[in-house]
């Protein structure tokens, strides 16, 4: 069986000329499942009969999510999906006027074990296909348009390393943005990364519009490490791609921090990340820790938060203190785990 939504448009092309039918069917297609939302090949109603026939032989159907919350303010929901090979990951929606964000994940797990993140814990289970990210984004889209409001933004914030699974990552921002896909401006659509220099380097050459966060949460090597287990880059390698990334794009980068009581949270950490990235376009975006269980890590503070943003502000720089949502059904950042189902079962 074909997934639809995991041809991109030289092999949906290729489908529909196996089926013997119009090159221009291709176009349609793709519009209904990216403009309109529409996955199931019945439903395209602007198909004739016959084509929505051979297509539903030889695709998949639809699949809806396995479970929903939402936060008791109604401002976040969290749709739990289970893929194919029955994986689970998470997909939320975050409303809050005048923006709607879907936050999408792009791996099962993850590889990089980041010692405060409940996505960490499981592993990298495996990649998702660029067809599960848009069924995430679709999915999110469909809730805002039922309650009559508009996705505006999009964000690789949820389960999983976009940069690790860049082919993928890559893929779905030409959906987003292709005119006759979800049509989105580049300018609002965020990749957070825990910082693959060569993939920072080739996300500001292929799509130089789109936003680049990058997970630092510590000044020094040695405490990065701590937090960031996983043999890989170096601060300053990461500091050097980011650097490239400014030239390449002329665009700004978000620096995440996410705050550890006592390990990462005192102001002298504050002045030395303000010294390492000294000289660069940045911003910080400081989050404080969502404690899960299993996770290592206790929630700093508001005054060492407060004194935190201060420290950096009187180094000159912009700093910003994340806005949570949907804390009360785990749908924060870094409490994605997607395994609730299969241990119950
Ligand atoms: N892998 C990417 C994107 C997914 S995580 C990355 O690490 O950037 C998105 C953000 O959530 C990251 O900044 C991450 O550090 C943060 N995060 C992870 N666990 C968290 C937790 N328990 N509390 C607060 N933020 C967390
Ligand atoms: Fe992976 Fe990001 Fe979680 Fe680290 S914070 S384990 S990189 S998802």
């Amino acid at each position: 069986m074909t997934e639809l939504l995991d041809l991109d448009r030289a092999a949906l092309g290729e489908l529909v000329e196996s089926l013997g039918q119009p090159g221009y069917r291709a176009r349609q297609i793709w519009r209904q499942m990216y403009q309109r939302g529409t996955i199931d090949p019945m439903s395209m109603s602007d198909l004739p009969t016959e084509l929505r026939q051979q297509l539903s032989e030889v695709s998949s159907s639809d699949r809806e999510p396995v479970e929903v919350q939402t936060s008791s303010d109604g401002s976040t929901s969290k749709a739990l999906l289970r893929l194919g090979d029955d994986e689970l990951i998470e997909t939320v929606l975050i409303r809050s006027q005048p923006r709607d964000t879907v936050c999408l994940s792009s791996q099962a797990g993850c590889a990089m074990g980041c010692v405060f993140c409940a996505t960490g814990l499981q592993g990298l289970r495996r990649q998702l296909t660029a067809g599960e990210i848009m069924r995430q984004a679709i999915l999110a889209r469909s809730w805002a348009r039922d309650e009559g409001r508009e996705l505006t933004h999009v964000v690789f914030m949820g389960m999983g390393e976009p940069l690790a699974n860049y082919g993928s990552v890559s893929e779905s921002i030409e959906r987003l943005t292709d005119p006759d896909g979800f049509a989105m401006s580049p300018r609002r659509i965020t990749v957070s990364t825990v910082g693959i220099p060569q993939n920072i380097r080739r996300l500001a050459t292929d799509h130089p519009h789109v936003n680049l966060a990058v997970s630092l949460h510590a000044p020094d090597p040695k405490l990065r490490r701590e937090l960031v287990p996983v043999p890989g880059a170096s601060v300053e390698d990461i500091l050097d791609a980011v650097r490239e990334h400014n030239r390449l794009t002329g665009g700004r980068v978000t620096f995440e921090y996410v705050l550890l009581r006592g390990v990462n949270d005192n102001r002298g950490h504050a002045r030395r990340l303000a010294e390492r990235i000294r000289g660069l376009r940045a911003h910080v975006n400081l989050i404080p820790l969502n404690p899960s269980p299993g996770v290592v890590g206790e929630r700093p503070s508001r005054r060492a938060t407060l004194g935190f943003q201060q420290a950096l502000q009187e180094c000159g720089v912009p700093t910003t203190i994340r806005v949570e949502q949907g804390r009360d059904i785990a749908a924060a950042c870094g409490q994605l785990r997607g395994d609730r189902v299969r241990k119950q079962q």
